[in-house]
């Protein structure tokens, strides 16, 4: 894994330009170039669903996932374990044991969240950011972004250019539409009504919200600490994270229910005396993504 996917799926992938943009833009313009090669092309959220499917097996399968009785998977099991249904849509989540800062969720409903950001981020703040991700897919980003993905693909291979209906891929086309997945691009817009998803959802299950003002709080500060030189200078480029929490704790204001937030303790450890419960599915591989 290249480190340029640090952080690449959270939070910074509304602001411009980026080296990734030449790999794939999901601005409204390249969309547009896009679709005016196609005619006549239609891809229904029932494919969105089965080729996000398809891409997500074949990510899983290049990276290492925590198993069940992996201190990364039964907490997010416990702290993610109960929603992954009654948004009007189902999830799966997994672990993928990444020292990056990372989470992304497709179309499908697979939401995938890195031990990196595991790591700097305690639960309130972890339901936050799976939040924000949920949003994406609860507002169809993550179904448009696979079908921006798709067309691309489908156009430089010339193969499925013009069929009416979605092709089968190659596997190298599934690599790099996974790839486009993780890096996806979000428009500003998206990524704000992905925040307010991420609020609402939190405050609507009894999170404390301060929580989301927080995790941007965490991410602005990397880019600019000693971990910056660690992290992708895309991060750096990106300091509309404070922008972000500014807005997050202005909802909160709003609602009266602003207070400074307090990190908690963050375990990744297994618990002492625990029962090995049922997480994610166990998946081992050496093989890296690209
Ligand atoms: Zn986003």
């Amino acid at each position: 894994m290249k480190k340029k996917t640090i952080i690449a799926g959270i939070l910074f992938a509304a602001f411009g330009l980026t080296k990734m943009s030449a790999q794939i833009n999901f601005g409204d313009k390249a969309i547009g170039a896009v679709q005016k090669g196609v005619t006549g092309f239609t891809f229904s959220n029932a494919d969105a669903a089965k080729l996000s499917k398809e891409a997500v097996d074949k990510l899983d399968s290049e990276h290492e996932i925590a198993g069940p009785s992996d201190g990364y998977a039964l907490r997010l099991n416990r702290v993610f374990g109960k929603h992954v249904s009654g948004e009007g849509f189902s999830l799966n989540y997994k672990v993928y044991k990444l020292k990056e800062v990372n989470a992304f969720a497709t179309a499908d409903g697979s939401v995938r969240v890195y031990s990196g950001l595991m790591d700097i981020m305690d639960d309130n703040e972890l339901i936050a950011v799976i939040g924000h991700e949920i949003g994406h897919v609860a507002n169809n980003d993550s179904r448009d972004a696979v079908r921006a993905a798709y067309q691309k693909e489908a156009l430089m291979d010339g193969v499925a250019s013009q069929s009416a209906t979605v092709a089968t891929v190659t596997d190298s086309q599934l690599g790099k539409i996974g790839s486009a997945i993780i890096d996806s691009k979000y428009s500003r817009k998206q990524e704000s009504e992905a925040d307010l998803y991420a609020y609402n959802f939190m405050k609507k299950n009894g999170y404390n919200v301060n929580a989301e003002e927080s995790a941007f709080r965490i991410l602005a500060k990397m880019s600019e600490g000693s971990q910056a030189s660690f992290i992708d200078q895309m991060m750096s480029s990106h300091p509309d994270s404070n922008k972000r929490a500014d807005e997050a704790k202005k909802r909160a204001e709003k609602d009266g229910l602003y207070k400074p937030y307090v990190q908690q303790k963050i375990v990744n450890t297994v618990p002492a005396a625990t029962t090995t419960k049922k997480a994610a599915k166990t998946k081992k591989t050496t093989t890296k993504k690209k």
